[in-house]
């Protein structure tokens, strides 16, 4: 297997700039300026690991040295003296140099007093420092004197991981290139074709699923791909690639997912058990939980977009999310979310990462099943509403109008009118500092213009009367709607006692 997994990232190496994968700007701003005779003396590449650094640097050392032609090509041959032996990591020029086992300042000193000399076979002396942020102060130093007169045949190309740590007098004399993470479809398109040239059975589906793991990263990709290879004998499907991550598949997901978001914390941590003891890896586990809250979110009939277009559920997952998302508010969700969202680091530090899981799918279960904010709001708010509802005999109104008395009534009846943007922009940024049936005294904390007059017009057609608004120049300092649940949130014994469960937790807003 050790074996396998240096031959498919070293055998598909890029060996030219169109084949580098997903780098598109860099690969067009570096030919235009070699075609243009445009060459910097340093060159720095930065970005995670694996997006093809060094590829770049060994492709630009080809481009500088090849001998097909009177001078440095965008498109070097590949096939002449220099080109070889610079793929192989032979060419007496082109020096790569790993900084992380050259830190000293000597040796350094011995590899830039070396420049001074022409170069033997090549055009250019090639220097590529690979994680050059781990030098020492005094060798960035010696470095910095090099950078500052090269020789004309000396050319610098830097790779880091960790651009901050590179210091500013070193960056100001290099040009700088960002390696971007490759998108998933880039990666899928990409192995799809390796799988191919080895005559790999590679599934669509087990494709996604280690494009998304590789998380931009075209090594760790390939490297994951030789371990399914290894394990499956060349027909690698969804199954042996979940098995291989660890993953919990998304039907399994979906699964969890519905019973959480039901009433039954014994299923619930019953289904917790099952996943785990199949040897599932938990961190990833509530990464896919996250994955499907934000689809559910998305997919919910409350943003009226029923967005499914790129999800990565099949038709049966999303009919099932459907089902779910019928029973459960946005508001619930939005919950969830930030509860898994503070679990993250949690899980990181949990010594016992299945404590850690089953204490989050109960707190999940506790904060999906609160009453809706709306709800509480409207009970306390209910005197006004009840003597007509206490009265059934009387015919109902012709036009459905209501009443709004208070400023956090306000909030609640966009909430049930489905005004989200308004609902969301009023409970964040909006000081109310009188409130009467038709007359609003507010402080607007961002100051958008539209505001009023879309309060003014939703209100009117809610209330049946006109209102208005009045903008104070300047804050009297009253909460907003959602400080104010926030704090009464925080009041609540119940909750209280549960978010001390989970130090450092915080309660989020409630809204949408
Ligand atoms: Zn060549």
């Amino acid at each position: 297997m050790d074996s396998n997994y240096t031959v498919l990232a070293r055998k598909y190496r890029s060996q030219d700039f169109q084949s580098l994968i997903g780098q598109d700007v860099l690969v067009k701003t570096l030919t235009t300026a070699i075609n243009t005779s445009r060459i910097a003396h340093a060159y720095i590449f930065t970005g995670i690991r694996g997006t093809g650094k060094t590829s770049t640097a060994r492709i630009l050392a080809k481009a500088l040295n090849c001998l097909s032609g009177e001078r440095a090509t965008a498109t070097p041959c590949g096939v002449c003296e220099n080109c070889r032996a610079i793929a192989a990591g032979q060419h007496i020029d082109v020096m790569e140099i790993d900084a992380a086992s050259h830190t000293g300042v000597d040796n350094m000193r011995d590899i830039l007093d070396a420049a001074q000399y022409r170069p033997t076979n090549g055009r250019y002396k090639v220097y590529i420092i690979d994680e050059v942020h781990m030098l020492s102060t005094s060798a960035f130093n010696a470095l910095l004197k090099t950078l500052e007169e090269p020789p004309a045949h000396v050319i610098f190309i830097l790779a880091t991981t960790e651009i901050r740590k590179v210091p500013v007098t070193i960056l100001s004399r290099c040009q700088r290139f960002d390696l971007v993470r490759v998108p998933v479809e880039t990666l899928k398109k990409h192995f799809a074709w390796i799988a191919s040239q080895e005559k790999i059975e590679l599934s669509d589906a087990a494709n996604e699923l280690l494009a998304r793991a590789a998380d931009g990263s075209v090594r760790d990709g390939l490297s994951l791909l030789d371990q399914a290879i290894a394990q499956t004998g060349g027909h690698v499907d969804e199954a042996a690639v979940l098995d291989m991550l660890k993953r919990a598949d998304r039907g399994v997901v979906v699964d969890l997912m519905d019973t959480v978001l039901g009433a039954d914390t014994a299923a619930a941590l019953d289904k917790v058990d099952q996943i785990y003891n199949n040897g599932a890896d938990l961190a990833m586990l509530l990464t896919d939980m996250m994955e499907w809250t934000h689809w559910a979110t998305r997919m919910h009939p409350a943003l009226h977009v029923g967005d499914t277009q790129n999800s990565p559920y099949t038709a049966d997952q999303r009919e099932r999310i459907r089902a779910i998302n019928s029973r459960v508010s946005l508001n619930a969700l939005s919950r969830i979310w930030q509860v898994m969202v503070a679990a993250v680091p949690e899980m990181q530090a949990a010594g016992n990462q299945k404590q850690c899981f089953d204490m989050l799918i109960v707190r999940m279960m506790h904060i999906a099943d609160m009453p809706q904010i709306s709800e509480i709001l409207k009970k306390q708010d209910a005197p006004a509403a009840r003597p007509a509802a206490a009265k059934p005999a009387n015919p109902a109104p012709q036009q459905r109008t209501c009443q709004i008395t208070s400023a956090a009534q306000l909030a609640s009846a966009m909430q049930e009118a489905r005004e989200i943007l308004l609902y969301s922009y009023y409970s964040s940024n909006i000081e109310v500092s009188e409130f009467s049936d038709g007359k609003i005294v507010y402080f607007d904390r961002k100051g958008d213009a539209d505001f009023a007059p879309r309060l003014a017009a939703w209100l009117a057609a809610q209330t049946g009367h006109q209102w208005t608004l009045e903008r104070a120049t300047q804050s009297a300092h009253t909460a907003t709607v959602s400080e104010q649940k926030r704090e009464e949130l925080e009041s609540d014994p119940m909750i209280a006692s549960a978010m001390n469960l989970f130090e450092g937790a915080e309660i989020i807003s409630s809204s949408h």
